[in-house]
């Protein structure tokens, strides 16, 4: 048993207030599951799955390898996990936090003459604890990376909300974000809302959501 189905209703509750035009996709982050409970997500439908450790990504998406499933690395990266997440080839990486880290990318893609689609992670609660560039330099990061990295294929921006009680604090750090996002051009993705602010990211403009807890 699961709560996909109580998950979803919210969300579309969220994307009919925000706009019934907007298209949200739901990644669900399956780094606190087994498998079996992975697979109880596959057969109410869901297709898409996070994991914020390579390790993690490695070895669940291995024992998965038949099932026809989409992964995503949510989590900070370490450039000596670099080799291992090329070879992997998620779906989608939201995590590029630097410059430096996506120029490590695009030396070992080009040299295997392959390309990645990723986010990049911006820190817009400015939160020690938190990867991802700073929300003033975020732009200018994107575009450089865009410049400079054709074979990372930057199509959006992702952040984690605020850490806070206070909806308004949580909100203002999913605006920060959205206002960088509409700056961008050709950025396509938007993800933001976890389990316990996903209608909140919703009503800032996410299209792309990240909730583990709330789906079991
Ligand atoms: C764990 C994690 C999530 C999901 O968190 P929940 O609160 O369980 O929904 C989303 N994004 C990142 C980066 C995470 O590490």
């Amino acid at each position: 048993m699961n709560h996909l189905q109580e998950v979803i209703a919210k969300i579309e509750k969220a994307r009919i207030a925000y706009s019934r035009h907007q298209v949200i996709k739901l990644v669900a982050v399956s780094k606190y599951w087994d498998i079996a409970q992975i697979i109880d997500l596959y057969n109410g439908g869901q297709r898409a799955f996070g994991e914020n450790k390579v390790q993690d990504l490695k070895a669940k998406s291995a024992e998965l390898e038949n099932y026809p499933l989409e992964w995503h690395l949510i989590g900070t990266i370490q450039e000596n996990k670099i080799n291992t997440i090329i070879s992997l080839a998620p779906a989608l990486i939201h995590s590029i936090d630097s410059l430096k880290l996506a120029l490590a990318f695009q030396q070992r893609l080009e040299r295997e003459g392959k390309t990645q689609r990723a986010l990049l992670q911006i820190n817009s609660a400015r939160e020690e604890s938190k990867s991802g560039v700073d929300p003033n330099e975020a732009k200018e990061v994107y575009l450089a990376i865009k410049e400079s990295c054709p074979n990372l294929l930057l199509e959006g921006v992702m952040s984690i909300g605020a850490h806070s009680e206070d909806e308004k604090v949580i909100a203002k750090s999913f605006e920060i974000t959205k206002n960088i996002f509409d700056s961008l051009p050709n950025a396509k993705t938007l993800s933001m809302g976890m389990s316990g602010d996903y209608e909140l990211a919703i009503s800032c403009g996410a299209n792309m959501l990240r909730i583990g807890s709330a789906l079991l």
